[in-house]
């Protein structure tokens, strides 16, 4: 039987319609069987742009970091024991070539940033060590601090797209940040009020059956408005708005890393978004969203803005909770 969901404060509904008997391996299986799944082109290292040793073939870094520390310009020449390289998108949606101070929309100022995540071809962060995932959400917070600093920034978005029907054209591991002239009109609404709408989401989710994992001031759980089979947030207790509150790195990263792995182990190879919602507003409060990429939104989502959503994130939660490292 189904059910619409109302999201817990916002006009936004979505339809949960379970498929009885469906197990989570069934997921991954009926996508290939639909002909969209491994389409990324898989290419050797030799000619991955991404991997190490193939550096000239992107523009000059904006941030690498080795371990002996960050060179935060490249064009003096390339730094080659990297473990983590950012540089700008050679196909930016925004760039500030050619923008007037006084007209920052019109010309679509802002910046797009790769962040490679790591040297290695067949690596990712479901995988990764301890030290490369502290290491990677470091970086998140240095590159998102560097941009909000920036004049005329008022927005930066923090996404990792993985797999072919996630939207990754590249398959070696990256992530790619976009640095707006405005704050995308959600996050207005999402702080209308005086009390913080997400510190009352994580109580009552982690009270709730929906709850996956409650670690170092975590929650992680599969939110009752998931509008993607298994759709999780996670979020921190206290209240902070974006990153540059992050003070523990590493307890978040270990938890992000942790339900990484723990969706591979039920789903196998899978194709996931992850992205941080967070902005500078006081008000806001950081989560960031995990969706692995089973269904594909379609003619009724883009009619209605009503998603289906075939697992009940109650069910979710169940198998999630069986399988990650408590
Ligand atoms: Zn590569
Ligand atoms: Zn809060």
């Amino acid at each position: 039987m189904s059910e619409v969901r109302k999201h817990y404060f916002l006009d936004e509904y979505c339809i949960i319609a379970p498929e009885r008997g469906l197990r989570p391996s069934d997921f991954e299986k009926r996508r290939g069987e639909r002909g969209d799944g491994g389409s990324a082109i898989r290419v050797g290292e030799e000619e991955c742009v991404f991997c190490l040793g193939n550096e000239a073939k992107t523009p000059p870094g904006t941030a690498v970091y080795t371990s002996d520390g960050v060179v935060r310009d490249e064009i003096s020449g390339v730094v080659r024991d990297w473990l983590v390289r950012c540089f700008p998108n050679r196909y930016p949606v925004l760039s500030p070539d050619g923008c007037s101070i006084d007209d920052h929309l019109g010309c679509g100022f802002g910046f797009h940033e790769v962040i490679v995540e790591t040297p290695l071809h067949d690596r990712e962060p479901s995988s990764f060590s301890d030290d490369e995932i502290t290491r990677l959400v470091g970086v998140y917070k240095d590159r998102y601090e560097f941009y909000m600093g920036v004049a005329g920034v008022e927005f930066v978005s923090l996404f990792k797209n993985h797999g072919s029907s996630a939207g990754a054209s590249i398959l070696h591991s990256h992530s790619q940040l976009v640095a707006l002239p405005l704050v995308p009109p959600r996050f207005s609404l999402e702080v209308d009020g005086e009390e913080c709408r997400f510190c009352d989401i994580i109580t009552f989710e982690s009270g709730s059956e929906r709850l996956i994992l409650m670690r170092d001031g975590w929650a992680v759980f599969a939110p009752y408005f998931s509008r993607y089979p298994f759709e999780v947030w996670i979020a921190p207790v206290k209240h902070f708005s974006d990153l540059s509150g992050l003070d523990d790195v590493s307890s978040f990263a270990l938890v992000l890393r942790d339900l990484l792995s723990s969706m591979r182990a039920l789903f196998g190879e899978f194709s996931y978004n992850y992205v941080f919602f967070q902005c500078n507003s006081k008000e806001y409060h950081l989560h960031v969203k995990v969706f692995p990429r089973f269904s594909v939104s379609a003619g009724f989502e883009e009619n209605t803005g009503i998603y289906i959503n075939s697992v009940a994130p109650e069910d979710a939660a169940a198998e999630l909770r069986g399988v990650i490292r408590p």
